[in-house]
């Protein structure tokens, strides 16, 4: 038994069964509090990771969008769940290129994570949660963020549980889920109320899908693979399908514009992934093989192309950023 699940089977001889949100929640805090999941020796490898052209094209939608809102000297660079600092360290070259001096600040609940994320980014300031974020302008970016916060599974309008049943983990129930996640909803919604309050753009890359429906979308993922969600409690990545109707709905009802949402394949190209690549493979032709491979993962349709997703959020008076046409 891992450490989590025999923890999960002492709070459940105690309490009674717990939902399916607050298994996912105990799972992915025990998760990422102990480890740097993230890369070819991790479980998991993401877009910033595959290549830093991800990160850069992300700070050029960023610098775009700050720099027609005329350069606001107090605007901030933000980032949820920022995994090692690669997509920042990228994203904030490029912006620093075109004048932007603004704090960094990281959403973060690792303590593992976050010393990553200060030998890339020594200067960043840490937060526990999007509403500690400060009052000013927000360039913000959450990659693989949502996908992590904890979901609900009802079946029949019934909450769907976890028990213990022959010594082991079980669901009580199955049938036809519907999924919600009030967690998300709420981090949207602080995102989007800060938006329009103090101004600035949000993007969000996940993947999910753009109607809400029906369906079980929870998944675990350990050492590149595919794992039962109750098996090794805590030793493996918990994530959901975001259901981008719904973050959507959030954004609008507090207060903020939302883009109409693209997949990351029409969105890396509309931003000229393509033209990067033949800029960095003329430079460095060693790498050439390295970058079209890495072009094809981010934007190949049986890759990541088609099931990531972008959205921007913006405050009603900023622009939207680039992409999104
Ligand atoms: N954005 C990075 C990492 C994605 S992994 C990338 O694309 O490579 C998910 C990240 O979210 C990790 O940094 C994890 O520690 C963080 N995270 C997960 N749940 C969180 C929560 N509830 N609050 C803050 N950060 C969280």
């Amino acid at each position: 038994m891992t450490p989590l699940e025999r923890a999960l089977h002492e709070r459940i001889k105690s309490e009674g069964p717990i939902t399916v949100e607050a298994y996912m929640e105990a799972c992915n805090s025990y998760y990422y509090a102990t480890r740097d999941p993230l890369g070819a020796r991790g479980d998991f490898t993401t877009a910033p990771e595959i290549s830093q052209m991800f990160g850069e094209i992300v700070g050029a939608a960023l610098a775009d969008c700050w720099v027609r809102a005329g350069s606001p000297q107090d605007a901030v660079y933000a980032e949820l769940g920022p995994g090692r600092g690669t997509l920042a360290s990228d994203a904030l070259r490029v912006m620093r290129n075109v004048g932007f001096s603004g704090e960094v600040h990281f959403v973060e609940t690792s303590p593992v994570l976050r010393e990553a994320q200060r030998a890339a980014l020594p200067d960043a300031d840490w937060h526990e949660s999007v509403d500690e974020l400060p009052d000013k302008p927000l360039l913000l970016v959450a990659s693989e963020f949502l996908d992590a916060l904890p979901i609900r599974q009802q079946v029949n309008g019934v909450e769907r549980r976890v028990v213990i049943a022959a010594g082991g983990l079980a669901f009580d129930r199955d049938g036809d889920i519907v999924e919600s996640s009030p967690a998300r909803d709420e981090a949207v919604a602080a995102i989007a109320r800060r938006l329009a309050s103090d101004g600035g753009v949000a993007l969000v890359i996940d993947y999910g899908h753009s109607h809400s429906a029906p369906g079980d979308t929870l998944q675990a993922v350990r050492r590149h693979g595919y794992s039962p969600v109750l098996a090794n409690p805590g030793e493996q990545d918990l994530t959901s399908h975001v259901d981008f109707e719904s973050l959507a709905r959030s954004a609008r009802e507090a207060g903020a514009s939302v883009t109409p949402l693209v997949s990351q394949e029409e969105w890396l190209n509309a931003l000229g992934i393509g033209q990067r690549a033949a800029a960095l493979a003329t430079a460095n032709p060693e790498r050439a093989d390295e970058l079209a491979d890495a072009v094809q993962r981010l934007t190949g349709g049986d890759e990541m192309g088609d099931l990531f997703k972008v959205i921007a959020i913006h405050a009603p008076g900023w622009p939207a950023p680039p992409g999104f046409e």
